[in-house]
């Protein structure tokens, strides 16, 4: 049937290399009006449907199969030889004349400006044309009562008054086919009255079957129409809602063709032109890695993975020239089809410029704040330590004494805060004996657990040599011994080991102190983050120690875990990679030999 559309199918279940049509060289045609959404385009465009046609041409269609007939009719008796006298040619030629005179009338009437149903007159003409063709060759050629059948489908399909298209086509058979014997060219033998009688009955059947038929194909055509308009319905809502919202949305095909891209992707877009280019494609934008300056190659672009099947998220990009640039998160999310293969992807960028803007203006202000506080702190110190110098009252010296202690622990915080604010973590590794670092730590340490009531036992090897920087390997120590002394109430002990595993050192801090819970381990090593009981219990700390003691860690090429456990204790268990070959732990019996005090030491939390 004229207009029927094909549904394409899927070649191939594999990702598919992206064309020179993908995102990455072309933009998608910008739309009209709000973002294109799929589905807005007529379904088999560029076909055309027998239904859209002009009415005058379909009429002419309509007529052509019965012309083409009869014309191939004329020339089978020209060709066959047939009983000289029996065919009238008188009246074979009247009826061709008659059937192509009615083609061209069919081609010349302005049939649109006319009511519908004065097309009708061309298949009720037909009747006329097709009785004396019918009259004359019926003896030499079989099936000639067929010619009837074009104008009575012709009646019946047009579907505008379907019980009179259908009796008018059998009353115009009845007529064809009765001509020879009403016009008395033929004596009505008994043998033959069946042949008009059952012409005019067959082509009752054919118009009901053709009128059912057309009148069903009506009824799926309408259903067809009314889900298109709510799609394309539903299509213009998803298209608002999606051009209303501040995050740029890019959704691709398989081959990486741009499907969607909606108003804030499009604006964004722009953001990353090269100076002079407004429609530059994704593979020329100026992208560059979130300290600003570093260009990001082509094949590590977030779009380029995402339309190569790449999934993931938070990928930080900074778009536009050097000193003007936006910073967009960008997340990916492949699609799959029934069969499990890539078939598109979806990526979400989300401008994060005011949001990085507020963190530096807070970590600027907190470096301006924190520095300010250092200056006057230390010189605090300084005299508070020449004044318990001179004292010679020894309870005003205890004040002094107390005075200091405090100093120090404030110089502390700042120090911890003017650090984290800076966000300097640069290591400087060097071959490093972790043995007297942790050692330090923990001498340092025993004055305050023996104030706490809680016992603070070291369990080293001899030495134990890492790639490691010497200041921040002990503020590491510092901070897990110093937080697992302020957790662990008086009766409790923290146990500090170091060990070589493997190719790496070691350093593991375990206590028997308050423990966390599940929820609480999940944020420990946030910037800030206090444990809930920890803040209750008005227990001094910034919350940053963590973070800063795992920027250190990850600095040396290592990891930090914990393990814990509400109310039974933690097990903070940090490791980095050990001295080149040979640096590893220099005690008898070796890594391998006799188990060391600190592996007898080691249990969970
Ligand atoms: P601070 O100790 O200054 O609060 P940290 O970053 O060092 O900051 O620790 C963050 C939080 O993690 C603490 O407030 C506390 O709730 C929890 N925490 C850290 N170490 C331990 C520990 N050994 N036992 C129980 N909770 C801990």
């Amino acid at each position: 049937m004229p207009g029927r559309s094909q549904v394409p199918l899927p070649d191939g279940a594999g990702p598919v290399a992206p064309g020179p049509e993908s995102i990455l060289d072309r933009l998608p045609d910008p739309p009209q009006g709000p973002t294109a959404a799929p589905g807005d385009s007529v379904p088999g465009g560029g076909e055309v449907y027998f239904g859209a046609l002009s009415l005058r041409l379909r009429v002419v269609l309509s007529q052509l199969p019965l012309t083409l007939s009869v014309m191939v009719v004329a020339l089978f008796l020209l060709v066959l030889p047939t009983e000289v006298g029996r065919i009238d040619s008188h009246a074979l030629s009247l009826g061709l004349g008659g059937v192509l005179g009615l083609t061209a009338l069919a081609a010349a009437v302005p049939w649109d400006r006319l009511p519908t149903v004065a097309y009708w007159s061309i298949p009720l003409l037909d009747f006329v044309a097709i009785a004396p063709i019918w009259s004359s060759a019926r003896h030499d050629l079989d099936g000639m009562s067929m010619l009837c059948a074009f104008p009575v489908f012709w009646l019946a399909w047009s579907g505008v008054y379907p019980c009179a298209g259908i009796g008018l086509g059998v009353l115009g058979s009845a007529a064809v086919t009765w001509w020879p014997y009403l016009t008395n060219l033929d004596q009505l033998t008994t043998g033959e009255v069946f042949r008009p009688t059952l012409v005019p009955l067959f082509m009752l059947a054919l118009g009901v079957a053709a009128s059912i038929l057309s009148r069903s194909m009506d009824r799926q055509r309408d259903e067809l129409e009314e889900s298109l308009a709510e799609i394309r319905q539903q299509n213009r809502r998803l298209a608002a809602v999606l051009d209303a919202t501040d995050v740029g949305i890019l959704v691709t095909d398989r081959r990486g063709r741009g499907l969607l891209m909606n108003a804030a992707q499009r604006r964004q877009h722009l953001i990353g032109q090269p100076p002079g280019r407004h429609d530059a494609p994704e593979r020329d934008l100026l992208a560059f890695e979130a300290d600003g300056r570093t260009p990001i190659p082509v094949t590590e672009r977030p779009v380029y993975r995402a339309v190569h099947g790449e999934s993931f998220s938070g990928r930080l990009v900074a778009l536009g020239p050097v000193g003007n640039q936006q910073f967009l998160s960008i997340s990916a999310q492949a699609m799959r089809d029934e069969r499990g293969a890539f078939d598109g992807t979806v990526v979400v960028f989300h401008n994060v410029t005011d949001l990085l803007d507020a963190v530096r203006s807070r970590e600027r202000f907190m470096a301006n704040v924190t520095h300010e506080f250092r200056t006057p702190l230390t010189s605090i110190i300084g005299f508070l330590d020449l004044a318990i110098e001179d004292e010679q009252d020894a309870r005003l010296a205890g004040y002094l004494a107390t005075c200091l202690r405090n100093a120090e622990r404030l110089l502390d915080l700042v120090n911890t805060l003017l650090e984290s604010a800076s966000g300097d973590t640069s290591i400087t590794p060097e071959d490093t004996d972790l043995v007297p670092l942790v050692a330090h730590s923990v001498d340092s340490a025993q004055v305050r657990a023996a104030h706490a009531g809680v016992a603070l036992e070291a369990r080293l090897p001899e030495s134990l040599h890492a790639r490691a920087d010497r200041a921040r390997m002990s503020q590491v120590a510092d901070n897990l011994v110093s937080n697992a002394l302020k957790y662990t109430e008086a009766g409790g002990s923290v146990t500090v080991t170091l060990r070589e595993v493997g190719d790496r050192a070691e350093l593991e801090v375990a206590d028997t102190g308050i423990g966390m819970t599940p929820e609480e381990l999940e944020q420990v090593f946030r910037d800030f983050y206090r444990s809930e009981y920890v803040r209750r219990a008005a227990i001094p700390g910034t919350g940053l120690g963590l973070a800063l003691t795992r920027s250190f860690v990850r600095g040396h090429e290592g990891e930090i875990t914990v393990r814990s456990e509400a109310g039974v204790g933690s097990v903070f268990t940090a490791w980095i990679p050990l001295a080149g070959p040979g640096g590893g732990a220099r005690e008898d019996g070796g890594a391998e030999g006799r188990p060391r005090p600190a592996d007898e030491g080691r249990r969970g939390a």
